[in-house]
C-alpha cells in the first residue's frame, strides 16, 4: 500500500504556496465534519496523519502529504505523487470572509493545478449530495477530471440502508461522467481497499 507511506510535507493557505506543480496529485474535498481526515488516516493505515477533531473547521488549511512512489512525466522523468487534503467546506462557524477565501481558493487550485488527476469527494452517507458535494461533482463534470464519491460513516446505516443510499447517488451521477462511487466506514474499515485502488488508478491514469 504506497499510500502507507504519505508523509506531512506542508500545510498552505493559498495555491502558489504548495508544493511544485509537477508529477501527479489527488485532492480530497469534503464538507465539514463530513469525515475526511478520518478517511485519510484510513487509507494512509495513519493514525493521525490527518487530524481528527470534534470541533470541526478549526483547521482551515490545504494539506500537502508526498508518497514514497513516482510517475514518469511528459519528459519519462520521475516524478512526485502527492494527496492534497483540501480545507473542510461550509463550516457555519467560519467567518464569511474567510468561506469566500476558501471558496476562492479550491477554485482556482482545481481550475488551475496541472498535477491533478483527481478529486476524492468525502461525504456522510447520511447526507450525500449536498451543495458543496453537488458543485465539486459539477467541476468534474465540466473538467472531465475523475471524481471517487466515498460515502463514509456507512457503519451508522444498516447494510441494507447504505446499498440503498449508494443506489441513489449513483442514479444522481451522470452515465456519461468519470465519477465512481462506494460506500465507506474509517471506524470499521470498510471499503478501505476500493478507496486505494480508485486513489492509485486516479494517480497513474
Ligand atoms: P472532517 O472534518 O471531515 O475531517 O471529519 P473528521 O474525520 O474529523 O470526523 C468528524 C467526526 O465524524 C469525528 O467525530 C469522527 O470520529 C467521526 N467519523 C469520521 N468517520 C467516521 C466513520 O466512518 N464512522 C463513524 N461512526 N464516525 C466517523
Amino acid at each position: 500500500n504506497p499510500l502507507q507511506g504519505a508523509q506531512f510535507v506542508l500545510a498552505a493557505h493559498r495555491i502558489h504556496q504548495l508544493p511544485a506543480d509537477e508529477g501527479a496529485e489527488v485532492a480530497f474535498a469534503g464538507r465539514s465534519n463530513a469525515g475526511k481526515s478520518s478517511a485519510l488516516n484510513a487509507l494512509t493505515g495513519q493514525k493521525a496523519l490527518a487530524r481528527t477533531s470534534k470541533t470541526p473547521g478549526r483547521t482551515q488549511q490545504m494539506v500537502a502529504f508526498s508518497l514514497p512512489v513516482t510517475v514518469h512525466d511528459e519528459m519519462s522523468q520521475a516524478a512526485p505523487v502527492r494527496l492534497i487534503d483540501l480545507p473542510g467546506y461550509g463550516y457555519a462557524k467560519v467567518p464569511e470572509a474567510l468561506r469566500e477565501h476558501w471558496r476562492h481558493e479550491i477554485d482556482a487550485y482545481l481550475h488551475q493545478r496541472r498535477s491533478l488527476r483527481g478529486v476524492v469527494l468525502i461525504a456522510d452517507i447520511r447526507h450525500p449530495m449536498k451543495e458543496f458535494d453537488r458543485m465539486m461533482l459539477e467541476f468534474c463534470f465540466g473538467t472531465l477530471l475523475p471524481c471517487h464519491v466515498l460515502l463514509t460513516k456507512a457503519d451508522k446505516l444498516s447494510r441494507n440502508q447504505a446499498q440503498q443510499a449508494l443506489a441513489a447517488v449513483r442514479k444522481q451521477l451522470d452515465a456519461s461522467t468519470p465519477v465512481t462511487a462506494q460506500i465507506f466506514s474509517s471506524s470499521e474499515g470498510t471499503g478501505v481497499e476500493e478507496a486505494r485502488d480508485a486513489v492509485m488508478r486516479m494517480l497513474h491514469g
